[in-house]
């Protein structure tokens, strides 16, 4: 083969990783932001029944309140009960210890339906804290191994652009810059195999004439469509 193709196939297979790698690395904030979503839903949710909690307890006070307020009311009434001179004054005064009494009662009610609602309430934020707790140790661990897959991506461009640099040292600035060239309209692709007459950057057939000079491997020959640097190689054979 001829030693400058050959060189360039080596190139393109370079630039090939490099890319894969830094996609990979371009990627990672998005990949945590979708990876984030779960947390913040559950924490957003969770926000949701703690408010909903302190309502409902706010109102159990206030109902509390009403009960003692009410309570000390009787008290007043009981003991302002020697003043009484009639018995009509004497029914109404039990009349109106009664109304309060009853109020207490409703009032109690409403606080035991207020405690049923807060207690399964509660339940639901523990789970929800759990929930939350457990996605944040997910995501954590996530990041943490997501960094470490960067950081040796990292330290393999490294090296990559390091081989890169030799080989773009021994290729000509004007075939480089062809190169350069083809990658950027190439997609990534300026280096590419041709099997049965087939290009396969572009998917296009190619003269049959062309096809066997190809073959050979000796030149540097165009694809005619694409314009991508071409080698021959056939499926059994690796890629050089
Ligand atoms: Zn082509």
């Amino acid at each position: 083969m001829n030693d400058l193709l050959r060189l360039l196939i080596k190139l393109q297979d370079t630039d090939s990783h490099i890319l894969e790698k830094r996609l990979f690395i371009d990627k990672v904030p998005l990949r945590i932001f979708e990876v984030d979503e779960p947390l913040k839903q559950a924490k957003s949710e969770l926000e949701k029944i703690r408010q909903k909690n302190e309502t409902l307890a706010k109102r159990k006070k206030e109902q509390e309140a009403k009960v003692d307020d009410l309570n000390e009311k009787i008290k007043k009434m009981k003991s302002r009960v020697s003043e009484i001179k009639t018995n009509k004054e004497y029914q109404a005064h039990l009349k109106e210890i009664e109304t309060f009494e009853k109020e207490i009662s409703a009032t109690e009610e409403k606080i035991l339906v207020i405690m049923e609602d807060l207690d399964s309430s509660m339940k639901q934020q523990k789970e929800m804290e759990k929930k939350v707790s457990i996605e944040e140790e997910k995501i954590n661990s996530f990041k943490k191994e997501l960094d470490q897959e960067v950081q040796k991506y990292e330290k393999e461009l490294d090296l990559l652009m390091d081989e890169r640099a030799n080989m773009v040292g021994l290729i000509e600035p004007d075939i480089y810059n062809t190169y350069l060239t083809l990658l950027d309209n190439g997609h990534g692709v300026a280096v590419t195999r041709a099997r049965n007459e087939i290009c396969l950057g572009c998917n296009m057939n190619m003269p049959p004439q062309l096809f066997v000079e190809l073959k050979k491997n000796e030149e540097i020959i165009q694809c005619p469509q694409c314009r991508r640097i071409l080698y021959h190689s056939e499926d059994t054979e690796p890629n050089i």
